[in-house]
């Protein structure tokens, strides 16, 4: 038998928070962010649950070409750009639309087109680092880039692009964002192309900034990109991570559980084991306290987590079983609170889920067939 850790994934929840980030657009269309294989959910799964997206954008080229074959015909963004001239022969080939964040991707380009490696048209994304100082060419050199760019024959549209990195909560009065906001419109302004600049923070804060396709990520697998719940914003988790109890022990008062005794019993409990652990991507760094469901119940961690198993008080919980079910994160516990509890993003969880852990669809169909 397999273990009992399931990750589902609900195609639906996915296609209602595209309509949500569509509704929040006010017309701009959309990148379906599907890096890191969909946020962990599956990259086919995001090709499903998006495929009302205007594009796609990830930064992995074999799993666009896997998106490619899979038979995705819109426009596919790749993030950062090309690492090698491969990479370019490979967009050329599926007509992918990279980035071109720094002079050396230009030049690369350049000889790509000079050695008739790629074809024309080529379609790229030009990136300005308005502040953040991640990926991006200088200000004092983005008019040099573009000229440069729309100099080459092969060359189509280059879209402007930027990325801000204080969206997700307060104004940070390192670089506050309309500090990023003005660099971008002002360095863009004599530029013909597309503009691009949001994220999902960006996105849910100013859906009627200057641009023309919004690329959000986080907020299409239903977690939060900052401060506001996923719930107040009207979005579904897509992923449900779900396990059962294994075992169940009665402890005394003075009792420890678990590596090195860290949770020990100030009075007699049944502890529930649950078959996931931090080999199954469940943060390590969760402290007592972290909430977990069993049979829709709340209830907490008690002790470490292991690789393979994690231990719960059944207090709240006389009913419980082995075998009864236990959520980890998803539709009824939101992975931003474990996240939360754990030092760390939802993002961070829902990427890390490990390769063994099962992994299960609803989609919209099966739901039909179950009314
Ligand atoms: C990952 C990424 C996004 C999406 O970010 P979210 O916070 O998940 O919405 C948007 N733009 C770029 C350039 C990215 O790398």
């Amino acid at each position: 038998m397999p273990r009992p850790l399931v990750a589902t994934i609900e195609i639906a929840a996915m296609q209602h928070n595209l309509s949500v980030a569509r509704q929040q657009g006010e017309g701009a269309r959309i990148w379906g962010v599907v890096k890191a294989n969909a946020y962990g959910h599956g990259l086919l799964r995001g090709m499903r649950g998006f495929a009302a997206a205007d594009g796609l954008s990830l930064i992995e080229f074999d799993n666009a070409v896997c998106l490619r074959e899979a038979g995705w015909r819109k426009p596919i963004l790749m993030l950062e750009g090309c690492f090698d001239m491969a990479d370019m022969v490979t967009a050329s080939t599926y007509h992918l639309e990279p980035v071109i964040h720094c002079v050396e991707q230009i030049v690369l380009l350049e000889h790509a087109m000079r050695e008739h490696l790629v074809k024309a048209p080529f379609d790229v994304h030009l990136k300005l680092n308005s502040g953040m100082n991640r990926l991006g060419l200088a200000p004092a050199a983005f008019q040099a880039a573009y000229a440069r760019l729309r100099a080459l024959p092969g060359m189509r549209h280059i879209s402007l692009m930027t990325h801000f990195a204080n969206a997700d909560g307060p104004d940070n009065p390192a670089l506050p964002l309309a500090r990023q906001v003005g660099c971008f419109l002002k360095n863009t302004r004599h530029l013909d192309g597309t503009r691009s600049t949001a994220n999902s923070a960006m996105h849910l804060l100013q859906s009627s900034q200057a641009a023309d396709w919004a690329r959000p990520g986080i907020m299409l697998y239903g977690a939060s990109p900052g401060t506001r719940t996923a719930a107040s914003i009207g979005l579904q988790p897509a992923m449900t991570l779900a396990s059962e109890l294994i075992a169940i022990q009665e402890v005394e008062a003075g009792d420890a559980v678990g590596y090195g005794s860290r949770f020990v019993a100030t009075v007699p409990m049944r502890i529930g084991i649950v078959a996931c652990g931090y080999a199954d991507g469940y943060p390590r760094q969760a402290p007592d306290g972290t909430p977990v469901l069993v049979e829709g119940i709340r209830t907490r961690l008690t002790g470490r987590v292991s690789m393979d198993m994690l231990m719960v008080d059944l207090t709240p919980v006389p009913s419980a079983h082995v075998g009864s079910a236990v959520e980890l994160w998803g539709t009824q516990l939101p992975v931003d609170e474990v996240a939360t509890m754990s030092g760390t993003i939802g993002y961070e969880l829902l990427c890390a889920v490990a390769a063994r852990v099962r992994f299960e669809e609803r989609s919209a169909v099966d739901a039909l067939q179950l009314l």
